[in-house]
C-alpha cells in the first residue's frame, strides 16, 4: 500500500510555502491520491499537523477498508456537507484555508464563507496536481500494469479484426478484452476511426465498418488499480497506400525525435518542438494541430503537458504520452502514441506495441 502520509507531508511543505494553514481538498481524484479512498462526495481537510476526511454514512465500511488509520468524520443525517466542513474548519482554529480553485464550486464557497466566519479562504491551484506529476514506485508499477493490459487487449482485438466489424464493435471488444486481462475498464471511450474518420482527433464512435477503408486509427487505454494507460496505433486493414506509408513515417520520425529528447531537465515545450519540427520540415505543420502529449496517472489527462508555452523542465518520475499526428480532412489521420517514463538517466518507453509501418499492416 502506498504511504499516503508521505504524500500528505509533501503537500504540507507546499502549503507552508503558500502560507495557508490548511487545505480543503475537494477534487475527488486528489482525495484518492492523498488517502487511498475511492468513493466520492467526500472532502479532505489537511492542516499543518493533521488530516480529516469528511464523508457520509454510505462510505463507512469502504473507508475502514481503504484508509485504515485515517481520521474520518461521518456527518450526521440532516447535516449538509458545507455545515460539516464549516464546523471542522472552525474546530481546528485556522486563520486561512486554501481551497482548490479548479474544483470548488462558487455555491460551496459562498456557504463556507457564511459558515466559518472569520476564516480567510484562499484560492489555490494545482498544489496536489503538482505532487501527482512525480510518480512513486507504486504508481509506476500500476501504470506499467495498465499498459500491459491495454497491449494484451489490443493484440487479441487486432488478431480478430474482420472487414464487417464496426468502430463501435471494436471499441466494445477492446473493453471486453481489457476486463478479461484484469483491467477495470477502458481508461476512456476508445477512439476507433475508420479511414477519413481518423482525421478527427477525437472522433465519436460510429457504425462505419473496417472494410470501408484501407486503414483505421485506434486510440485506447486501460484503467487498472486506479491508474491508466493511453496508446494509439494505426492499422492497415486493406490496400497499402504509398501516401499512408509516407505520412506514417513522418509521424514516426517525429515521435522518435521527441522520445529521444526526453530526459530530466529537458524543457517541456522543447520536447513538443522536437516532434513539431520534423512534421513542419515535411510541410505538414498545419496538420498537427494539437500538443504533443500529457501526463497520465490517476487520470488520463493530467499535468504536465508537452506543449508550446510549457517552460518547466521534465523531472524523473513523470509519465507522459508522446503522440504526434498528421490529420488530412477527407483522407484520414495518423497518430502514434506511447507512454514514456522520465528516468534519472533519460527515459523508458513503457509501451511496446510494434511501431514500424510494416508492423501496422495486417497480414
Ligand atoms: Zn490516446
Ligand atoms: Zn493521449
Amino acid at each position: 500500500m502506498p504511504d499516503f502520509e508521505v504524500r500528505r507531508e509533501k503537500l504540507r511543505r507546499q502549503m507552508k510555502k503558500t502560507g495557508i494553514d490548511a487545505l480543503l481538498v475537494t477534487s475527488t481524484t486528489n482525495v484518492t491520491y492523498l488517502t487511498g479512498f475511492t468513493g466520492d462526495d467526500s472532502f479532505l481537510l489537511v492542516t499543518r499537523g493533521d488530516a480529516l476526511l469528511l464523508s457520509d454514512f454510505r462510505f463507512i465500511e469502504q473507508l475502514a477498508e481503504e484508509c485504515p488509520g485515517l481520521v474520518v468524520s461521518i456527518r450526521k443525517l440532516g447535516t449538509e456537507m458545507h455545515e460539516a466542513v464549516g464546523q471542522a474548519i472552525l474546530s481546528c482554529k485556522v486563520g486561512s484555508v486554501g481551497i482548490e480553485a479548479t474544483s470548488m464550486t462558487v455555491d460551496l464557497l459562498e456557504r463556507l464563507i457564511q459558515q466559518a466566519e472569520g476564516v480567510q479562504f484562499v484560492p489555490t491551484k494545482h498544489l496536489v496536481e503538482q505532487l501527482r506529476e512525480i510518480k512513486d514506485r507504486d504508481e509506476i508499477n500500476a501504470i506499467r500494469d495498465a499498459v500491459q493490459i491495454a497491449q494484451r487487449a489490443f493484440a487479441v482485438v487486432r488478431a480478430a479484426l474482420r472487414p464487417e466489424q464496426t468502430e463501435k464493435q471494436i471499441a466494445h471488444e477492446l473493453e471486453n478484452q481489457i476486463r478479461r486481462f484484469g483491467g477495470d475498464r477502458c481508461s476512456f471511450t476508445p477512439i476507433v476511426g475508420v479511414g477519413p474518420r481518423g482525421a478527427l482527433p477525437h472522433a465519436v464512435l460510429s457504425d462505419r465498418q473496417i472494410g470501408e477503408s484501407d486503414f483505421v486509427l485506434i486510440d485506447w487505454g486501460a484503467s487498472a488499480s486506479l491508474y491508466v494507460s493511453d496508446l494509439t496505433r494505426v492499422l492497415v486493414t486493406g490496400r497499402i497506400s504509398p501516401k499512408l506509408e509516407m505520412i506514417y513515417n513522418i509521424v514516426l520520425r517525429a515521435q522518435q525525435a521527441a522520445i529521444d529528447a526526453i530526459r530530466p531537465g529537458a524543457v517541456m515545450q522543447e520536447v513538443d518542438a522536437a516532434a513539431r519540427q520534423v512534421i513542419e520540415d515535411a510541410r505538414y505543420g498545419k496538420r498537427f494541430g494539437h500538443s504533443l502529449g500529457h501526463g497520465i496517472g490517476l487520470q488520463v489527462h493530467e499535468a504536465p503537458r508537452l506543449a508550446a508555452g510549457q517552460q518547466r523542465p521534465l523531472k524523473a518520475g513523470m509519465v507522459v504520452t508522446v503522440e504526434p499526428g498528421i490529420y488530412l480532412p477527407g483522407w484520414g489521420g495518423v497518430r502514434i502514441e506511447d507512454d514514456v517514463l522520465v528516468t534519472r538517466a533519460g527515459h523508458e518507453v513503457l509501451s511496446s506495441v510494434a511501431r514500424d509501418f510494416a508492423d501496422c499492416v495486417l497480414s
